[in-house]
């Protein structure tokens, strides 16, 4: 913001001790250095911008107990690459407890349902591995209401495993182990459930709470056990959702279909959503014209635990965005457009935030330079100098640049106390005798620095270093710029060497 840099070109390029009390710098003083420094984009912005009321929407607080129902299970499946998660996905989903209807097309949306004989029903979101797990919980989203960890019995406990257990841990999801490929010979459950302790999951045989299912999702074995577990397991967690009410849920897929448009799966967490609901997820927002469930049919509702299949988006969502339904379309578009809105901001912040920090550093390296001027005879010299110079800080570079009066902006660096006030005492002497302005923007003691470059650049200034070095980076940005920047090693060269640029700029003899 306006202050920091402020603060940031006071302490770069004028000596702080030598400016009155009521010395101001002019914004468009700044503004040209800012614009100059290749700023200007974001300082043009941050000016305009003007502050909106945030009209945002978000989820509610947990709704009144009297009003929830019980809800399936939303389970994902996880464990080590080649474990079998997708063969057991595509058994859970062709076996005969899956409630698809006969002849019905099962189609890829991203979750399926499966039902038990006695009725229960289980929702698998159907993207195995743990990167979509984890994405969604970046976004603070977690569908997830237990985790089914695939561990392979032929081969055990690998680095994936381990870290399915670590994300399910974080998540605070509960687990249960299907020990699977129990169909081959080599098969070793136990040695599977063995290892398991090691990364604290106690199975219910070694006096733990986790349940152990051995299968064969190949073969299709034992999977009824499997959704009886997860079933038991979901009745202790008490899984509760309001079926009324506002919409909440999450976009777990979507894409762009040729005919309909973006389409997007998506998850209900609470209420029913039904055709002609107006729905937010992102920065898009739909009015429901068209839901359809896994078998590709139209349904007319979905309730908590529900998957189904969205048409009516303005733009596609991403995969992982909350979605909630508002009062009317009108109040959607509100919400995107704050979301946009805030969004830009923040980007915008973002990159000020990075400038600050350019900003700081430069601050930094400068106080450090100072703290070691400060025992310095001609300390006072310095105020002096500045002090002389502070008028034309002042005024506007454009005016400075075309007063009568020809003037070379400057940096000098040294390589010790000595060498730079003996440059400075050149100069002054030099100064008097000629009809011009020598404009000492900075000095200082080290090699030349990005900063240097960056004062130069902005005053239309050049840097004289005696004795130090300046890096190949330094160099190249400097002459990027069409900064000029001269190096020496013997004085009396780098004086000459001033007096000539100076002499460029003097008006030719009368
Ligand atoms: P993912 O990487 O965890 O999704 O593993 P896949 O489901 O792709 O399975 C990897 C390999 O193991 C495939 O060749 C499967 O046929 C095989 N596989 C999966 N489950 C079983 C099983 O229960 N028994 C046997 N014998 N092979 C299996």
């Amino acid at each position: 913001d306006f202050d920091h840099v402020l603060e940031a070109l006071l302490n770069t390029s004028v000596d702080l001790d030598s400016l009155e009390p009521d010395s101001v710098l002019e914004e468009r003083w700044i503004k040209e250095v800012v614009t100059r420094s290749g700023m200007k984009f974001r300082w043009a912005k941050l000016s305009e911008t003007k502050e909106r009321p945030n009209r945002d929407v978000h989820r509610k607080p947990p709704a009144d107990p009297s009003l929830l129902a019980q809800r399936p299970p939303v389970v994902t499946i996880m464990g080590h690459v080649d474990h079998g998660k997708t063969t057991l996905l595509d058994s859970l989903r062709k076996s005969q407890i899956v409630s698809t209807e006969a002849g019905g097309i099962t189609q890829h949306i991203g979750a399926f349902l499966v039902q038990l004989p006695t009725g229960e029903k289980i929702t698998f979101l159907d993207t195995p591995g743990h990167a979509a797990f984890s994405s969604m919980r970046a976004r603070g989203a977690n569908a997830t209401d237990i985790v089914v960890l695939v561990v392979a019995a032929d081969d055990g406990v690998m680095n994936q495993t381990v870290e399915s257990i670590q994300h399910a841990r974080r998540a605070k999801v509960p687990i249960i182990v299907a020990v699977n490929k129990c169909d081959k010979p080599q098969a070793d459950p136990q040695r599977v459930k063995q290892e398991l302790l090691a990364h604290d999951v106690v199975c219910e045989e070694f006096g733990g709470d986790v349940q152990a299912i051995h299968v064969s999702a190949l073969k299709g074995d034992n999977l009824l056990s499997l959704a009886e577990a997860t079933v038991a397991l979901a009745e202790v967690l008490e899984l509760k959702a309001e079926p009324t009410g506002a919409v909440e849920g999450l976009i777990i897929e979507s894409r762009t279909d040729k005919g309909r448009g973006p389409v997007t799966s998506a998850i209900v967490q609470r209420g029913t959503l039904r055709r002609g609901c107006v729905l937010v997820a992102g920065r898009s927002w739909a009015k429901v014209r068209y839901l359809f469930d896994e078998n590709g049919r139209a349904v007319t509702e979905a309730g908590p635990s529900a998957t189904v299949q969205v048409v009516g988006w303005k733009d596609l969502p991403s995969a992982g965005e909350v979605l909630l339904e508002v009062e009317s379309e009108q109040r959607a578009r509100e919400v995107v457009e704050w979301r946009t809105y805030a969004e830009e901001q923040e980007k915008l912040q973002e990159e000020q935030g990075v400038i600050e920090l350019k900003q700081k550093l430069h601050l930094e390296e400068y106080r450090k330079e100072r703290e070691g001027l400060t025992h310095l005879s001609w300390r006072q010299r310095k105020s002096a100098l500045y002090r002389a110079n502070k008028n034309k800080f002042a005024a506007r570079p454009s005016e400075r640049t075309q007063s009568a009066e020809p003037s070379l902006p400057l940096i000098i660096k040294g390589d010790v106390d000595g060498s730079v006030e003996a440059i400075l005492n050149l100069l002054e002497s030099y100064e008097s005798q000629q009809q011009c302005q020598l404009e000492v923007l900075h000095f200082g003691i080290g090699d030349v620095s990005e900063n240097d470059v960056n004062v130069a650049d902005a005053f239309s200034g050049s840097i004289y270093g005696f004795n130090v070095a300046a890096s190949r980076s330094i160099q190249q940005l400097a002459a990027k710029r069409g900064v000029p920047l001269r190096l020496h090693s013997i004085i009396y060269k780098l004086i000459d060497e001033l007096k000539e640029e100076l002499s460029s700029k003097l008006p030719p003899l009368r």
